[in-house]
């Protein structure tokens, strides 16, 4: 039995980028599509939002307003959908990319009822632009729009595959969680994800799940409750 049946997949950009670290590992993104392909052809239905650090962030500049700095973040990860969405076609899935602003015909306006129908239909809907406004992070709009469709569960697709009680990097010894709760990675300042999504996160008990891109088959073994990552509850 399906553990979930509708996800809100998160890829960050910089996971997207693979060992490049900016633009785009077409290999990743092909390893990407075919799983959530995969996914699709079991029944589960999948919205994605992609993240924007492969290209740009709003604290990349010190000279320019910090509003305008977020709209070229936003306008990053539209950008990201655009590509991640024509690879996924290419796999043979559908896809519609969803905006909260307008881009003319490069994407429909989000719409909560257009997206379910679309997610129902075994299509897979890009979440992109953010929410839209300028001081938030694309973790935050996850968690916005994971609880406005009514999701199962947050699936976080980063270079790191879980969530340790200090940097991998720095200390061999960091011990990784299989679960913890959110509120405890708040208080114990694990910096896993922004305080605005944490926050919204718990107070609609959405949990999540976070993991490795690049183990193998990780986002299906995500989405069967199978995978090595950690979970955040609620
Ligand atoms: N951003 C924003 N509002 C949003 C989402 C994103 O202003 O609702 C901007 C912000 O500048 C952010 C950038 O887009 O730094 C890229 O998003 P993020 O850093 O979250 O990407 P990730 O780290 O997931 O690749």
């Amino acid at each position: 039995m399906k553990k979930y049946s509708r996800v809100l997949l998160k890829l960050s950009g910089e996971a997207l980028a693979g060992d490049k670290q900016m633009g785009f590992d077409e290999e990743t993104c092909l390893n990407v599509a075919r799983q959530v392909k995969t996914l699709a052809e079991d029944g589960y239905e999948v919205s994605i939002v992609i993240g924007g650090g492969n290209f740009w962030r709003g604290r990349s500049s010190k000279t320019i307003d910090r509003t305008k700095a977020d709209q070229i973040g936003m306008l990053a990860t539209v950008m990201n959908c655009i590509y991640v969405s024509e690879i996924f076609r290419y796999v043979g899935l559908d896809t519609k990319i969803f905006t909260p602003f307008s881009c003319g015909s490069m994407t429909q306006l989000f719409s909560k009822d257009e997206v379910v129908n679309f997610m129902k239909k075994g299509g897979v809907a890009f979440l992109a632009g953010g929410t839209g406004h300028p001081y938030f992070s694309t973790d935050t709009a996850t968690v916005l729009r994971a609880i406005e469709l009514d999701c199962d569960i947050i699936l976080m697709a980063r270079n790191v595959d879980g969530v340790y009680d200090s940097d991998p990097k720095i200390n061999p010894n960091a011990k990784k969680y299989d679960v913890i709760s959110l509120q405890e990675v708040l208080d114990k300042k694990l910096g896993v994800i922004d305080l605005t999504a944490a926050v919204l996160s718990i107070d609609n008990k959405m949990p999540m799940l976070l993991f490795g891109l690049s183990e193998e088959n990780s986002i299906v073994k995500a989405a069967c409750g199978q995978s090595n990552g950690t979970t955040l509850t609620v």
